[in-house]
């Protein structure tokens, strides 16, 4: 979540390095999991779902892997059950 804006009064806010395709919130995700798990995980060890192009290009920016988010949802789909076992007869 980016908190700046450019209109904002405060010049402070009105930086931004973190919307994207900036890779702030790249940045801080990483820094923010290595604080909770107690281990350093870089930036290009994740993969970046998303559905717009500055998503494709923060990922680029980040060297983050990529996949478009209708393409991971299909991915992660379950596979239909297989057909129930016939009666025994
Ligand atoms: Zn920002």
């Amino acid at each position: 979540w980016c908190c700046h804006h450019p209109d904002a009064e405060h010049p402070e806010l009105a930086r931004c390095w973190c919307r994207k395709p900036g890779v702030g919130l790249v940045i801080a995700a990483s820094l923010s999991m290595s604080h909770h798990f107690g281990e350093y995980y870089p930036p290009y060890m994740g993969l970046m779902v998303g559905d717009r192009p500055e998503d494709q290009e923060c990922a680029a920016r980040a060297g983050l892997d990529f996949q478009w988010a209708a393409q991971w949802r299909a991915q992660a789909e379950p596979e239909p059950a297989p057909p129930p076992d016939p009666p025994d007869s």
